[in-house]
């Protein structure tokens, strides 16, 4: 077994290259393991980032370099195919969609070359009985006694089952996402669009004037999951799906890159779950999705792991003391403490933002009166001001 005297990151994601970054700013050694053999910066075509999110990536030191590649979103817009009713409001604070490729690889690229190591499936944990420290079991046979652990593995974390967390859960509907180039400039006014007919929804986003990313909703239908791997399935059954949708929704969706379709079925962690759940045990935390996975209806998950990332660092750089070793930092003591104090300071936030996400999913998904009216109630006397959530200042790195 390797005795690996870092910290160590489960998932090469948005929230692992982010909490990578934030330790590496703060002189933490760290180093990440991603079950892929590449860098995935293709998946999910692309992700919008609202106020908070840019707060946190101004923190990590990369907001600037992102904002050269894609202009500002002014308004949100509404619209109902139904009964053609428009409704439109001025975008609160900075909003901005990245194409997923420009952030992961802004993010890796800021690292040091040796910090992502591909090809690494984490497999098992179990504590070491000698240390009380985690032992990484991966596929390849290979393990590792790290110091500290940090799940960043997504919404069906290994390292959260090792902490207990219960099982996240499914939406009853799917998403899929892709990017439409156009060549010549698209006709897309800077908004995010959302245009629904007969609880249906598509949501328009342009990254940039050639550039335009859109997401819909589909009904979830039990079958086998690996048709969606065929990108023309995709494509075929969100132009049957948006039939109705005025022909340059077609348009969109017929000239989308195929690389860039992505089918996912919606998981989440229910804010019950959330609040009721123990996310560090001695040197082990969860940090992004493997945390707090939720819907996209507000569009804030990618956002709240950039979050805890930064929340992360900064309370390991301030609690945990940094020794040196060969030359090198790595942090040893007072992770238990630090990292108790990074959930605490999350926890609460990110089991708002989990409430309201589930709630306005919920609102969404059902085609029952009654129950559309008990959402808008809840929604209402819990979330009077809807858009608090991108008001959010996660603090200083
Ligand atoms: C349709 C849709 C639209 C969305 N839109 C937005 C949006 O507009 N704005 C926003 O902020 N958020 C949005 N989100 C949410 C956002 O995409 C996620 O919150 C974010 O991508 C999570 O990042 P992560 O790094 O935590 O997890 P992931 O992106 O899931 O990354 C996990 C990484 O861990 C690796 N991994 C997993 N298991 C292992 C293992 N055992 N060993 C080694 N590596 C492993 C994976 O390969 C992966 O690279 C959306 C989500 C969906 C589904």
């Amino acid at each position: 077994m390797d005795i690996d005297d870092e910290v160590v990151i489960i998932g090469a994601g948005i929230c692992g290259l982010a909490t990578a970054l934030a330790l590496h700013r703060k002189g933490i050694n760290n180093v990440v393991m991603e079950r892929s053999e590449t860098l995935r910066n293709t998946t999910g075509a692309a992700i919008g980032i609202r106020q908070n999110g840019w707060r946190a990536l101004d923190q990590l030191g990369v907001a600037e370099t992102l904002r050269r590649t894609a202009i500002l979103i002014h308004r949100d817009r509404t619209v109902s195919l139904d009964d053609g009713k428009v409704h439109e409001i001025l975008m609160k604070g900075e909003f901005r969609c990245l194409r997923r490729k420009d952030l992961i690889d802004t993010l890796y690229d800021e690292l040091p070359s040796t910090t992502v190591k591909f090809g690494c499936q984490l497999e098992s944990i179990k504590l070491d009985p000698n240390t009380s420290k985690p032992v990484l079991r991966f596929s390849d046979g290979s393990a590792i006694l790290a110091k500290v652990l940090i799940g960043c593995d997504g919404g069906k974390s290994i390292v959260a089952d090792f902490l207990n967390v219960k099982p996240t859960k499914k939406f009853s509907f799917c998403a899929v996402r892709g990017l439409s180039n156009y060549p010549n400039g698209h006709s897309f006014d800077h908004d995010f669009v959302r245009i629904t007919k007969d609880n249906k929804f598509l949501g328009i986003i342009p990254i940039d004037d050639h550039s335009v990313y859109w997401t819909c909703a589909h009904p979830y239908v039990p079958r086998d999951e690996r048709i969606w791997e065929d990108l023309e399935v995709i494509r075929r059954s969100s132009l049957d799906l948006l039939s109705d949708y005025p022909r340059e929704i077609q348009e969109m969706i017929e000239i989308t890159d195929a690389k860039s379709l992505w089918f996912s079925h919606i998981r989440y962690r229910t804010p019950w779950d959330l609040l009721m759940g123990t996310f560090c045990k001695g040197p082990v935390t969860v940090a992004g999705d493997a945390m707090h996975v939720m819907g996209p209806f507000l569009g804030q998950g990618g956002s709240a792991g950039l979050e805890d990332a930064v929340v992360l660092a900064r309370n390991l750089a301030q609690r945990g003391s940094i020794q040196i070793e060969n030359g090198r930092k790595v942090t040893v003591q007072g992770v238990e403490g630090a990292f108790h104090l990074y959930v605490k300071q999350r926890k609460m936030r990110v089991v708002r933002l989990s409430l309201q996400t589930y709630l306005t999913g919920m609102l969404t998904g059902t085609s029952s009166r009654l129950r559309k009216f008990i959402y808008i109630v809840l929604l209402f006397l819990l979330f009077r001001n809807p858009s608090d959530h991108m008001d959010y200042d996660c603090g200083r790195l």
